[in-house]
């Protein structure tokens, strides 16, 4: 099992709730979570339906990530 980035939405309201699947919406920040969990490794809880990336993706993205999840993931990963 490996970690994966998890995405945190910026506010949406429902409008744009009602505009289209969760993969549509802009994102806001990245988390990474451990494997078989569904909170974040900051503590932060996710949407269910939040878009996931592999962890190879860290630090690759247009958007930011979150710090204390990239400062714990780097002491766990190998
Ligand atoms: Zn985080």
């Amino acid at each position: 099992m490996r970690h994966e980035m998890r995405a945190e939405y910026a506010e949406v309201d429902e409008a744009d709730e009602a505009g289209g699947p969760a993969g549509a919406w802009p994102v806001k920040t990245w988390h990474m979570v451990r494997p078989g969990e569904e909170e974040a490794m900051c503590g932060r809880v996710l949407r269910p339906d939040a878009r996931g990336l592999s962890e190879a993706e860290w630090g690759r993205t247009p958007e930011p990530f979150c710090h204390t999840c990239g400062a714990l993931y780097l002491r766990e990963s190998p």
